[in-house]
């Protein structure tokens, strides 16, 4: 069960894949990204992440790309990995030339994959729910495309680290929840599920979607509004949802219990329904 990396239809093992000094993902973060996991030898929403790789390429001017040669690299990188539960990493930069702002003329894009063995984590903390901080959103203004430049992201999970919580919430200057440093945010209140609307200040996560799609088929009232930090200190029960994170209850936020500071049920039917969705797929 080799992990594996592909760097432009080159295949090697991860500690092999080297990328030139000159790769614009490197020297601007000029490159976008996608993170798919895999459930029982399976890849999990390919068309969805595509979908979004496709956008976010087109969103930043990229060289037009072959999205499908990228995606059918992707599926062949991960059944040559023969890794049932992985992370398939597809990174797609603006290409490699001499470092320059201006968009380099007629260069390719440069992809980089890689399939990794997901660790699930123990004790399991979608069982036990866990803590987080809030910090300000202090991101650029499109956080809608999936871009490598992640270090506000990187700051805000290590300032959560350090106090002691697993993630950190950003909120906006004027009080607006708006995701987690790595996932999207629902909280339940008044009876309903809320998250922030898709503007370009959240990533439109596709696991969120998924959430509100099996509330539309649950008949579980849902809506995309704004809501602030007061409201989220009060919601009775609260979550984070992403490819990775996938449903993760919320219990405690800023030092203040959420609702009981237990996991909640609303959360629990919405980790079964998103198993449902992996098994059905
Ligand atoms: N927001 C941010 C900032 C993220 O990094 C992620 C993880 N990709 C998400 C939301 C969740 O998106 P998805 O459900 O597509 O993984």
């Amino acid at each position: 069960m080799p992990e594996l990396a592909y760097i432009n239809g080159r295949v090697m093992p991860i500690e092999d894949a080297v990328v030139s000094v000159e790769d614009r993902g490197y020297q601007f973060g000029d490159a976008v990204y996608e993170v798919i996991a895999s459930y029982g030898g399976k890849m999990f929403c390919i068309k969805e992440h595509f979908v979004r790789l496709d956008r976010s390429m087109k969103e930043l001017h990229f060289p037009i790309a072959q999205i499908d040669e990228i995606r059918r690299a992707a599926v062949d990188l991960f059944s040559k990995a023969k890794i049932e539960r992985a992370a398939v990493y597809i990174q797609v930069s603006r290409g490699v030339s001499p470092r320059n702002h201006s968009f380099p003329a007629n260069i390719p894009v440069q992809v980089v994959m890689t399939v990794r063995k997901i660790e699930e984590k123990n004790p399991p903390i979608r069982e036990t729910g866990i803590s987080a901080i809030t910090v300000e959103d202090f991101r650029w203004g499109r956080c809608d495309i999936k871009t490598v430049q992640l270090l506000p992201n990187v700051l805000a999970k290590q300032k959560a680290l350090e106090a002691g919580c697993f993630d950190a919430i950003f909120v906006s200057k004027d009080g607006i929840v708006r995701e987690g440093s790595s996932s999207n945010l629902f909280i339940l209140s008044g009876g309903m599920l809320i998250t922030h609307p898709l503007t370009p200040d959240i990533l439109p996560g596709i696991t969120r979607s998924l959430v509100i799609d099996i509330c539309r088929e649950k008949e579980y009232p849902v809506q995309e509004r704004f809501f602030d930090k007061s409201e989220l200190y009060e919601a009775v029960e609260v979550f984070l949802t992403g490819t990775i994170t996938e449903v993760l209850p919320v219990v405690k936020i800023d030092g203040r219990p959420v609702g009981n500071g237990k996991v909640g049920p609303v959360a629990r039917m919405f980790q079964e329904g998103l198993l449902v969705r992996l098994k059905n797929e």
